[in-house]
């Protein structure tokens, strides 16, 4: 079942002063939202609301019409910097959600193998994180989130500290695991490109709200137009975008 996570009224922010006022902000069940604005703008302070991990100033966030007031496993979090245990094996790492949720030692070990395959990590599953590359850290972080049937996944730059090449890679892997997930996810990202390579909308953050929110379209509908108005209209996204940031 999908999440569709609602912002009312939300105000965020430190002892030092608010950073977000009065967002009001709907994201659908099943899409891709994803959230770009400049660095300070308030991207993480808004996904750690959304997680549970920062309470409101003022308002309130609704995930799956329930006021969150904590932590959720339906709400994974993926970070940029990872957050895997460093004294636990990749298998082991992944096997926590599902330890969470009650499943037998079997069962974790088998979930944790086929989410392992999927992101390519066969072969891994003894290493320690360190003994791991920074890309694969990161599909280690996303096998994790995936392992536990979250409802939505909320991911911080998880590309953000990787190089062009792996980060083009991690893209077309996310976009691939996607397909067969109905989780709802909320990705935030400084970069426009990958911004509207993976999103369904994309929000624009900056003073302290919303700028704008925008619908990108598909490139996974067949029946969208031809390849050459897309490209046309990602460009003209893409400036509107810029624009704003
Ligand atoms: P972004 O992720 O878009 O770069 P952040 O959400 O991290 O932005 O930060 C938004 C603002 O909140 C910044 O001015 C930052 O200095 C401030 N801020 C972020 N985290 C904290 C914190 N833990 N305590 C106090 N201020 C913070
Ligand atoms: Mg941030």
């Amino acid at each position: 079942m999908t999440l569709g996570i609602t912002l009312e009224s939300l105000s965020l922010g430190y002892a030092r002063g608010p950073v977000l006022r009065e967002i009001d902000l709907a994201v659908r069940p099943g899409e891709v939202l994803v959230i770009v604005g400049a660095s300070g703008s308030g991207k993480s302070t808004l996904l750690r609301a959304l997680a549970g991990l920062l309470p409101p100033h003022g308002g309130r966030v609704l995930a799956g019409g329930e006021e969150v007031t904590g932590t959720s496993r339906e709400r994974a979090m993926v970070f940029q910097d990872d957050g895997l245990l460093p004294w636990r094996t990749v298998r082991r790492n992944v096997e926590l959600p599902l330890r969470v949720r009650g499943l037998s030692r079997r069962e974790r070990r088998a979930v944790a193998q086929e989410w392992l395959a999927r992101v390519g990590l066969e072969g891994h599953e003894d290493r320690l994180p360190r003994e791991l590359s920074g890309g694969m850290r990161q599909r280690v972080q996303l096998a994790r989130a995936l392992a536990g049937t979250p409802r939505a996944v909320l991911m911080d730059e998880p590309f953000g500290a990787l190089d062009a090449q792996t980060r083009a890679g991690m893209q077309a892997l996310l976009l691939d695991v996607l397909r067969d997930t109905r989780a709802t996810i909320v990705f935030v990202t400084h970069d426009v490109d990958e911004a509207l390579l993976l999103a369904d909308r994309v929000v624009v953050l900056g003073h302290g709200g919303v700028r704008s929110v925008i619908q990108v379209p598909s490139p996974r509908d067949p029946a969208a137009d031809p390849v050459a108005d897309r490209a046309a209209d990602r460009a003209r996204l893409r400036h509107q975008i810029l624009e704003e940031l």
